[in-house]
């Protein structure tokens, strides 16, 4: 006889940045954008008429739709709009990876995607990035069943430029190619002006990152015809309505407000290189980051020990206890007076490097 706990699911989650419980701390761990969203956004929601939430939203979020679609040029056939880019994702790996051949993505990338496929029961292949973390579009060139290319990549913060998307995109005429571009608005290159030319480029960005909205869960696909319809029809198998009613009418408001969008994005820009620079004084291997996070080493301290030494200062940054990437930091940006903190409790560090508490966490 068989235990009902058999049956159970039997998966290793995605692990997200630690939520500490405590109330004043400084969190530069998941990526967050540390100023509110527009304040479009936020009379949006005071005014937005609650008592009509008896009734089921927009089931294709369409008043998004077409602002999203409006704003990036395109019609509405090309925009899908999701709970979240991870939910959009999630629902990408569904209808676009059946081919029973592996998905390719790097090693060093966003680690939900094994997540997804171990769900899903994708197979996949891992495909190392160069010793500077770099990906590289010829290793692209194998027989696969899709390809993800996160760009700017996380954790390492690396862009890449079109002509990168165009070889992988050429090489890969039968399978479908996802970009994922949570972060390019700080700085990367989006693929969306190779969707007129690849039907099966699927380019996926957030409102979580660029638009402070992280709290709300907004996501899209922007595609050709076929794939946006393959992601609505695999909507409709799991759960009509993934975006609900306020959230229409806040990521409305959001799009509406480009020039707030714009400031914010800046201000990011600023304090990131800023930190850069600063991070570099103190003897820091910093990547060029095109997101609003950094990716940095240092050849003298553990990364485990920085962190662990940073949170005794209330301040969280990411630390991943995985292969060739385990002494790393991944340190978001915050306000100008929380990265003056950071700064500060680095210098205090560095100059008495002994106060590490070796704590390892993922
Ligand atoms: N893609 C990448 C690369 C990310 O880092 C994240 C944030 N964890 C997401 C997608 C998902 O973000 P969200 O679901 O908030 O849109």
């Amino acid at each position: 006889m068989g235990n009902w706990k058999d049956n159970l699911i039997d998966i290793a989650p995605y692990v997200a940045g630690e939520q500490p419980k405590k109330a004043d701390f400084i969190k530069l761990n998941a990526n967050e954008n540390p100023y509110p969203p527009s304040p479009k956004v936020i009379e949006a929601i005071n005014s937005f008429k609650a008592a009509g939430l008896n009734k089921y939203p927009d089931a294709d979020a369409t008043p998004l739709v077409s602002a999203v679609a409006e704003r990036a040029g395109l019609s509405e056939e090309n925009v899908f709009i999701g709970n979240g880019s991870d939910d959009v994702l999630a629902l990408c790996f569904r209808a676009f990876f059946n081919s029973g051949k592996p998905v390719l993505y790097p090693d060093i990338t966003y680690s939900f995607y094994p997540v997804w496929c171990s769900m899903l029961k994708i197979p996949y292949e891992l495909i190392p990035v160069d010793e500077d973390f770099n990906i590289r579009a010829e290793d692209y060139k194998r027989e696969n069943g899709g390809v993800i290319i996160c760009n700017p990549n996380a954790p390492t913060s690396i862009g890449r430029d079109l002509d990168f998307m165009r070889e992988i995109l050429d090489a890969n005429p039968d399978s479908v190619v996802i970009s994922d571009e949570a972060y390019v608005d700080f700085g990367g290159v989006s693929a969306l002006p190779l969707l007129k030319e690849y039907p099966n480029l699927a380019v996926v960005q957030t409102f979580s990152k660029s638009r402070s909205m992280a709290g709300m869960r907004i996501g899209c696909c922007f595609g050709g015809k076929d794939i946006i319809g393959a992601l609505r029809a695999a909507k409709d198998s799991y759960n009509s309505y993934p975006v609900d009613s306020v959230a229409i009418a806040a990521g409305c408001a959001s799009i509406a407000d480009e020039e707030y969008f714009r400031v914010t994005v800046d201000r990011i820009i600023r304090t990131r290189d800023r930190l850069t620079d600063e991070l570099r004084k103190m003897g820091f291997d910093v990547k060029d980051s095109s997101t609003n996070f950094l990716f940095a080493s240092h050849p003298k301290y553990r990364a485990a020990d920085i962190s662990a030494f940073l949170k005794t200062k209330d301040i969280y940054v990411r630390f991943f206890n995985k292969p060739r990437i385990d002494n790393h930091l991944r340190i978001t940006i915050g306000t100008d007076e929380e990265i003056d903190a950071l700064i500060g409790a680095l210098k205090e560090y560095i100059k008495n490097p002994g106060m590490g508490i070796d704590i390892r966490e993922d």
